[in-house]
């Protein structure tokens, strides 16, 4: 099963920031086993998970497993998975690393960050310990010597890849003993990660690692005791590490979401080889990267992308028109909000539209155009845009 398989004719291109497209092999298998789970005469859909051993935990396992392998987890770390996506997160990271401390520090590389530390701010001091900031006229994250730590926070939250801005951190901070945690929602699964460096990451489901309704988290096991006793029992770390025979149970576990995860990850594991690297997926997401970056750097002003070359996201690659430039809108500080797009963003959809490419609309509170590149995206379809 092959992420890189070309999609069937009949499909559009989904280029959005999410739900992203699934490849097609793995959508058939869906259907394929939807009504008859391994010869059962039942649904994976159907099947209890407390059924020790059985389908659904192995379904749990295995994807787990395959997380392990492609993300070279080391032992030390539990994996698991949660509901309530990344939002749910954004409350579990606090209530589970504050430990005694009453105040953590936060990277602000855009909107992502910002709502992440909002919900934290519900439960104890929020400190944003370093921003983006501009230089010749391009976004860049000043380097971690640079970052305002303190030694009150309990931990150092950054978004590997901010959907929105468009800012990734293409390398894993090295932040020494501090606990840094990740929000790798919209990034996970495009590169090798350095899984050591982190306290704790997550990623909610619905872009590379499957469709929406689950939350990957993979935390160190030595902090697994540091949780706040009012952390609700979903949210609670320890809570999903522990159960047994697998975890993740502590209730009923969204099966469909966790087993889809699952198909996509072995696809990933069998069409980049079982060596159990994420090098050759990195590969091949730079290429399309660059691809579409090199339209944007050599259109002369045509299109402008106001992130440096070292944050660029190789993942969702955010772009307005040069001649936009003067038409600023104002964000409306919601990001339920609408700004109106301008001419050329709507004749850009609309064409885009007509040639089988969808979701290309920035985010709409912000406008501008997206181009995101997700691993279920296929080659063919970043062929045809560029
Ligand atoms: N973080 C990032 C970087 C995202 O891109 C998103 C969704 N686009 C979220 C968090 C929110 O995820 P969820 O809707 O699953 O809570």
């Amino acid at each position: 099963m092959a992420p890189v398989e070309e999609a069937k004719s009949s499909r559009r291109f989904n280029f959005s920031a999410g739900p992203a497209m699934l490849p097609d092999l793995v959508l058939d298998k869906i259907v394929e086993e939807l009504g008859d789970y391994e010869g059962l005469g039942m649904s994976i859909l159907e099947m209890g998970h407390r059924d020790a051993g059985g389908p659904v935990q192995q379904v749990l396992q295995e994807a787990t497993d395959c997380v392990r392998h492609l993300l070279r987890v080391p032992a030390n770390y539990a994996v698991i998975w949660q509901q309530g996506g990344a939002h749910g997160q954004f409350a579990a990271v606090p209530l589970n690393l504050l430990g005694d401390k009453t105040q953590a520090d936060y990277v602000d590389t855009g909107v992502w960050s910002k709502r992440a530390m909002n919900e934290a701010g519900k439960f104890c001091t929020t400190r944003i310990c370093a921003e983006v900031r501009e230089r010749q006229g391009k976004a860049e994250v000043p380097p971690v010597s640079e970052w305002d730590l303190s030694d009150k926070s309990a931990y150092v939250h950054i978004c590997a890849n901010d959907t929105i801005s468009g800012v990734e951190f293409l390398e894993d901070p090295d932040v020494g003993d501090r606990l840094l945690v990740a929000d790798f929602t919209s990034t996970l699964l495009s590169r090798p990660v350095n899984i050591s460096r982190y306290a704790a990451l997550y990623c909610s489901s619905g872009k590379n690692l499957g469709p929406a309704g689950v939350c990957l988290v993979i935390v160190r096991r030595d902090l697994l005791d540091m949780a706040l006793p009012r952390t609700p029992m979903i949210l609670h770390w320890k809570a999903s590490a522990d159960t047994s025979p697998v975890a993740s149970l502590v209730n009923t576990p969204p099966v469909f979401a966790i087993y889809a995860c699952g198909h996509v990850l072995k696809g990933l594991r069998r069409s980049f080889g079982d060596c159990g690297t994420l090098d050759t997926v990195r590969q091949r997401v730079t290429r399309r990267a660059d691809d579409v970056y090199k339209i944007i750097d050599e259109s002369e002003g045509f299109y402008i992308n106001k992130v440096s070359s070292s944050y660029r996201s190789q993942t969702t690659i955010c772009f307005t028109f040069g001649r936009d430039a003067a038409n600023q809108r104002e964000w409306a500080g919601s990001i339920t909000a609408k700004v109106k797009l301008t001419e050329l963003e709507e004749a850009f959809m609309k064409e885009a539209k007509e040639r089988g490419m969808n979701g290309l609309e920035g985010h709409p509170a912000f406008g501008g155009i997206r181009i995101c590149l997700y691993n279920g995206l296929p080659d063919k379809a970043v062929d045809e845009a560029c």
